[in-house]
């Protein structure tokens, strides 16, 4: 039996590839501080045998009894205002950890899959954004410290692919979103439904006239799946490159949820990106892939998901259990 190393294991993406692995038949280990994770995520895998937690932190040491194959660097704040609460630890986890995890992957000989983003695009000047593309980044905006730490993650891991021969994927990550979103996270998504959902104004930042392009869970998930089996050492772009405006995202999020609140508009973040696309050209060539479901579908699966989410979260505070 292969076996998986998932950091970032009970994060929102991180969870869903603990259940990808789990089902395709690999030993898996989740590591997680739980910092920005939640134990819920996952707590249906703990009884298998052949899924293991590591409660600590990349950032420090890892280590990690036994063989190991593939290791797989999805911890990590993910949205704008986690790492805007906890900066340094941003930096520190795509940083320190990958440079942790590198080693580990050597010493096991392990293939080695980092979690890259679009985020390192920044505000992009070419559209859509293909991989040969190096990107706007401010490194001292208040975004750097995701943004950076992400570079610096594709140049550290490049280095171990070079210098020491290490087996290497990049996936470069574009918004993307599904169940075990953190309905709290403050992205558009979570923050739109949850405010319909507590029957509030839709916050909508700048005019709305900023662009981005949303992938489903399960989309994201199978681009992974094969670029890890894949033999392509290099970034690859996996997201959806069907492009809407965050007004009209919100629009639909209001006819999604039948709420009669309205939009109200705040100021736009620092360096907020005005456009973003995937060109997904490399990932259809060398990974057959491109994604499936479309944004009615994945919208309405996630909102049943907030839905049930509020309602036993409700029940557990009415019953005093929390
Ligand atoms: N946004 C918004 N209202 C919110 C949260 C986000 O208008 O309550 C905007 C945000 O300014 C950005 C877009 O939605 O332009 C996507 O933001 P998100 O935080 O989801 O992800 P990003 O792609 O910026 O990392």
């Amino acid at each position: 039996m292969k076996r998986v190393l998932i950091t970032g294991g009970a994060g929102f993406l991180g969870s869903h590839l603990c259940d990808r692995f789990i089902h395709e038949g690999y030993h898996v280990i989740a590591m997680d501080n739980l910092i920005t994770g939640d134990i819920r995520n996952i707590e249906h895998l703990f009884p298998l045998k052949q899924f293991q937690f590591y409660h600590s932190d990349v950032s420090k040491f890892v280590y990690v009894p036994g063989e190991l194959h593939y290791i797989l660097h999805f911890a990590s704040p993910a949205s704008p205002i986690d790492y805007l609460k906890i900066p340094i630890q941003t930096l520190k986890v795509g940083s320190l950890g990958t440079h942790n995890l590198l080693g580990l992957a050597r010493a096991k000989q392990a293939r080695m899959l980092i979690a890259s983003t679009s985020e390192v695009y920044g505000d992009p000047h070419v559209h859509p954004q293909n991989e040969d593309y190096w990107g706007n980044v401010n490194p001292v905006g208040p975004r750097g410290v995701y943004d950076e730490a992400k570079r610096f993650q594709e140049a550290m891991t490049m280095a171990y692919h070079t210098f020491h021969g290490l087996e290497t994927r990049i996936v470069r990550i574009f918004n993307t979103y599904g169940p075990r979103m953190r309905l709290d996270d403050g992205r558009a998504l979570p923050a739109f439904i949850s405010q319909a959902l507590r029957g509030e104004d839709l916050t909508v930042f700048g005019d709305g006239s900023q662009t981005r392009s949303f992938c489903y869970v399960d989309d994201l998930i199978e681009g992974i799946y094969r670029l890890l089996l894949s033999d392509y050492p290099y970034p690859v772009n996996v997201g959806n490159p069907n492009e809407i405006t965050i007004k009209q995202f919100a629009e639909e999020i209001i006819k999604l949820t039948g709420t009669q609140q309205k939009i109200v508009y705040k100021p736009l973040p620092t360096d907020d990106p005005r456009q973003r696309r995937p060109d997904i050209s490399r990932a259809k060539e060398i990974l057959d892939w491109e994604p499936k479901v479309s944004r009615e579908d994945g919208l309405k699966i996630t909102y049943e998901y907030f839905r049930k989410t509020v309602d036993t979260q409700a029940t557990a505070y009415a019953s005093g259990t929390k």
